[in-house]
């Protein structure tokens, strides 16, 4: 089993849409890949693949439930960094643990 349940999970990356300003797109000025999302509104960006059914973000790699991976874990957006905050230490809220009751698996430790 990995160290980090993230590692082998990426349930959350298929569940929500991950929306945040626009400002964090590289091409204005923050870090996003902005060739990997899509607009929202005027102000607000989406990731590619989480804006509607079936979610799959498009920097996703891998298996969720086996082995997954982001594409731009250094540049990915702020959602995604405050998402599941203990996860990595094995303690899920309850957006995490949704996230993976959808996908089949068993939540992780409430905090
Ligand atoms: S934060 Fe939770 S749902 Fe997201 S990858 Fe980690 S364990 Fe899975
Ligand atoms: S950018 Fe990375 S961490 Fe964020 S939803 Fe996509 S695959 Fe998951």
């Amino acid at each position: 089993m990995a160290l980090n349940p993230c590692q082998s999970c990426g349930a959350c990356c298929a569940t929500y849409r991950v929306t945040f300003h626009r400002g964090e797109l590289d091409d204005l000025g923050g870090c996003v890949p902005a060739a990997l999302t899509e607009q929202v509104t005027a102000v607000m960006a989406c990731m590619r693949g989480t804006g509607a059914a079936p979610v799959r973000c498009a920097a996703l790699r891998g298996e969720i439930g086996r082995d997954v991976s982001c594409a731009i874990y250094e540049f990915r957006p702020s959602p995604c960094r405050e998402f599941g905050a203990l996860a990595a230490v094995g303690q899920g809220d309850e957006a995490c643990n949704d996230a993976r009751r959808r996908h089949g698996l068993p939540p992780l430790e409430a905090t």
